[in-house]
């Protein structure tokens, strides 16, 4: 019989002024609550509590200081309202970025801290120090629960050396660690899980072409459940086009512009990663539904840049599906994997030698949170519309950690 008191895991994902959150009831697929934080740190921060289904069960707005202050709020709303004791607080699950060495989610305690300050906080400057406010916020507010770290970048940690390293002098991989370590780890292996089970095929025996289509954009070759390689690098930047990030471009082309036009290091980084991908080529927008609609009305460059963003997909499904020597599927998530049927009609054209056709009635009606088999059924390569979800997969690790 089921507990009426179940045991619940808190899922947060921490960015620098917001705080993102999940409850799940521990040991199931049940989502109970969640919501989100935003403007930590401002006089009129907003704190939207929602059932899992998105909609808002309560919203407030006022100064949240700091982001203990946001665990707090979002702590009287779980245990408070929400309905649930502090003692069924099993554990709390933290999406972390960049896990450097860790190729599995950890239980955290002072090593794996110092770890995480010591050498992660500069390989990803711009997340794991946010990261690392929701686990001493959970830490100061939650004393005795166990806080899991679960990183993006540890289901990468199986590729090759061959793969992850660059062909610098080696010096640079030893002193700075710089290597391919990977993102989006968590819904590459959420969706590899996934599509193992539409296969009907246990994981260890299936190979799989992973696309996460969101704002980031990656791919990963999955063989046997392991990750074999990755678009994005040691960086989220490397890899396909994305909304403002230029993925693959030659580092020769960026010391010259940075000559001839002066910028500095910063100004080069805002370029690559704000400035490019879609709205960079297109200058609309970085919505890939905005440069959609300029195509269908004529204009050339969002037009070169639906292309160049699908052409580039292309290529690494080609790449990945020669690497794993075959594919049983091409899987799709994150918001333009689970929602654009004419990316996914593009990226999947003339692709009919390699084993993958397409069925365009299932690829058209597969939209808004469906899953399911877009493939003709004579198709060899099948290729599967699966909503990701991120936060059940650190839900799942968490269960597994504690
Ligand atoms: P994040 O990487 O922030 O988690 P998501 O996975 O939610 O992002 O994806 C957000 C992106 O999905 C947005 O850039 C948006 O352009 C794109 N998107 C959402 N719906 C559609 C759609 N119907 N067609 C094309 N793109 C879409």
């Amino acid at each position: 019989m089921k507990s009426s008191t179940p045991d619940i895991n808190l899922i947060i994902n921490c960015g620098s002024s917001s705080l993102k959150y999940k409850v799940f009831e521990s040991g199931t697929e049940n989502c109970l609550t969640g919501g989100l934080v935003e403007r930590i740190g401002a006089p009129d921060a907003v704190i939207t509590h929602k059932a899992c289904n998105g909609n808002p069960l309560d919203r407030i707005s006022g100064e949240v200081k700091n982001h203990s202050a946001a665990i707090s709020m979002v702590l009287e709303r779980i245990l408070g309202a929400g309905g649930f004791s502090k003692k069924q607080l099993k554990a709390v699950g933290h999406r972390v970025v960049h896990g450097g060495k860790y190729s599995e989610p950890v239980v955290v305690n002072d090593e794996v801290k110092q770890y995480l300050k010591e050498v992660t906080f500069e390989l990803a400057p711009l997340h794991n120090p946010f990261n690392f406010e929701g686990i001493a916020a959970a830490e100061k507010n939650l004393p005795g629960v166990p806080n899991v770290a679960v990183f993006d970048t540890a289901f990468h940690q199986t590729i090759p050396d061959f793969a992850y390293m660059y062909a610098l002098p080696y010096r640079y991989y030893t002193k700075h660690l710089v290597r391919k370590y990977g993102f989006h780890g968590t819904s590459h292996q959420y969706v590899s899980l996934r599509a193992s089970e539409m296969l009907k095929k246990p994981l260890s025996k299936t190979k799989l072409v992973t696309c996460h289509l969101g704002n980031g954009a990656s791919l990963a070759a999955v063989g046997s459940g392991k990750c074999e390689d990755t678009s994005m690098g040691y960086t989220p930047l490397e890899g396909v086009m994305m909304g403002t990030r230029c993925g693959d471009v030659d580092p020769a082309a960026v010391l010259h512009l940075m000559m001839c036009e002066e910028l500095s290091m910063h100004d080069m980084d805002t370029v690559l990663n704000k400035q490019s991908g879609l709205v960079g080529v297109s200058g609309i927008s970085n919505d890939l539904r905005d440069i959609i609609k300029a195509a269908e009305d004529g204009n050339e460059r969002a037009a070169l840049a639906f292309k160049m963003y699908c052409y580039r997909i292309k290529k690494y499904i080609g790449a990945y599906i020669t690497l794993l020597n075959g594919a049983d599927a091409v899987v799709f998530t994150a918001g333009v994997g689970e929602n654009s049927p004419p990316v996914r009609a593009e990226v999947l054209k003339n692709l009919e030698n390699i084993g993958i056709i397409t069925d365009p009635v299932l690829n058209g009606a597969m939209i808004s949170g469906r899953e399911g088999e877009i493939s003709s059924a004579s198709s060899p390569v099948k290729v599967f519309v699966i909503a990701t979800n991120e936060e059940l997969m650190i839900s799942r690790l968490a269960d597994k950690m504690t």
